[in-house]
């Protein structure tokens, strides 16, 4: 077997990486029908494989977030055990510390944190302007009554600020004042070497103002041009290194005619893929997928940044897209929650400290197969790390065997019974998430 962390495809020394080691090749689509959301009925969800310098990926697929180079507590090859295909890190984070150049010298992303497969970072746009208004990543918003270009959150310093070239802000991790802009972003990303970027976007809020999200999106089309100029350059200069895809990203919010209008201008430039991005209210998540699949090339795998809950996946997929990132297998399992077919309980509750049964009965991952929910309990209450091991295995292998049964439902023409049936189980005890 070829190891693609020390020969990625199509890199040559002294030659500019191969644009033909990315592509996506597309394999099953879902039949239009009635009720499909997309143009003339059309259900854009599909299985497919996108080929990258550091390997495959077999779409639909889940991709868990490893947001320093790292997965809190679980290695690269516990990772690739739990049928993880591919890691996105944080190019916000990694700028910060260790500094791109450190990746970059150690021979890009993969290969510093040992992990043979694909990689994605995101552009830090969102990191960056979160620290504007101070609130956490969220898809779905509760908006009732609030409308204002200038919300931030409660005790919270304003830590950034937008204008027409980029974005100043300060460091949360020492109070130093730092630049992001297009560029930026592009240089960054291309040190760090994951096979797939996204560009730099202005990320909204489903507070801001219609007028605001308008001008937002005209920017957003700007620095995305400025974007693939900048990451044309830097992969004729970067000679040796494999081909580096770039992803644009759609916002528009919850405006139908915002959405597509950003949809047509991402579609416009040449992009690899697309991602799609920003606040989206969950009862319309699928409709938003099916806009911006209307408007662009079906070659162009879309990759939904930040979802979270089950139904939202299945919306997701069905509307077309490829690839989703999520934080919350991680996070919420270092807390106690476990993620399960029949909905997600808290293994910290009193009833389970003399359960020794697995997490989840019939699951393979490899805590269920080994551990007990009263030694998860234990753990994760006395704060001991293997706790926090545990529990993200047990809760990425869910989101992981959940994409991977998807895509067999559709491959198999199976997909409305497996989804109907499986949310029907998921929700059946009031479980969120
Ligand atoms: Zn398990």
């Amino acid at each position: 077997m070829t190891n693609l962390i020390e020969h990625p495809r199509g890199a040559e020394p002294g030659k500019p990486g191969e644009r033909s080691a990315f592509r996506f090749e597309q394999r099953t689509r879902l039949s239009d029908s009635a009720d499909g959301l997309g143009r003339g009925g059309a259900r854009y969800g599909r299985t497919g494989v996108i080929h990258t310098p550091h390997g495959d990926i077999q779409t639909p697929a889940f991709v868990p977030v490893a947001t320093q180079a790292a997965m809190k507590g679980v290695l690269p090859e516990m990772m690739r055990a739990t049928g993880a295909q591919c890691l996105l890190s944080n190019a916000f984070h990694l700028y910060e510390r260790p500094g791109q150049d450190v990746l970059d010298e150690a021979g890009g992303l993969s290969k510093f944190m040992n992990w043979d497969g694909p990689t994605f970072t995101d552009s830090g746009g969102f990191q960056v302007l979160s620290l504007g208004a101070g609130f956490k990543k969220t898809l779905a918003m509760d908006v009732t009554g609030m409308k204002s270009d200038d919300v931030i959150a409660e005790g919270k310093e304003r830590l950034a600020f937008v204008d027409e070239d980029g974005v100043t802000f300060k460091s949360p991790l020492n109070g130093s004042k730092h630049r992001f802009s297009a560029e930026i972003s592009m240089g960054i990303q291309h040190q760090i070497g994951a096979d797939i970027m996204f560009a730099f976007d202005e990320l909204t809020t489903l507070m801001n103002t219609r007028g605001y999200q308008e001008k937002s999106i005209e920017r957003t089309f700007r620095w995305a041009k400025r974007c693939v100029a900048e990451h044309e350059k830097l992969t004729q200069e970067r000679l040796g290194k494999p081909y580096q895809a770039l992803y644009g990203v759609v916002q528009g919010a919850n405006y139908e005619d915002l959405r597509r209008r950003a949809a047509s201008q991402i579609a416009s430039l040449d992009f690899d893929g697309v991602g799609i991005g920003g606040a989206i209210e969950k009862r319309i998540i699928g409709n938003t997928c099916a806009w911006i699949c209307d408007e662009m090339p079906e070659s162009r795998p879309r990759h939904v940044l930040g979802i979270a809950a089950v139904d939202d996946i299945f919306a997701c997929v069905e509307n077309g897209g490829d690839t989703f990132d999520c934080v919350a297998p991680a996070r919420c399992g270092r807390n106690g929650a476990i993620y399960t077919r029949r909905g997600r309980y808290n293994v910290k509750r009193a009833e389970f400290k003399h359960d020794f049964t697995p997490l989840e009965e019939g699951c393979d991952c490899y805590t269920c197969q080994h551990y007990t929910k009263a030694y998860v309990d234990h753990l994760l209450r006395a704060r001991e790390l293997n706790g926090f091991t545990l529990a993200t295995i047990h809760n990425e292998r869910f989101f992981i065997r959940l994409l991977d049964d998807i895509r067999a439902s559709i491959d198999g023409g199976y997909f409305e019974e497996f989804r109907d049936e499986t949310l029907a189980k998921y929700y059946e005890n009031g479980s969120r998430g």
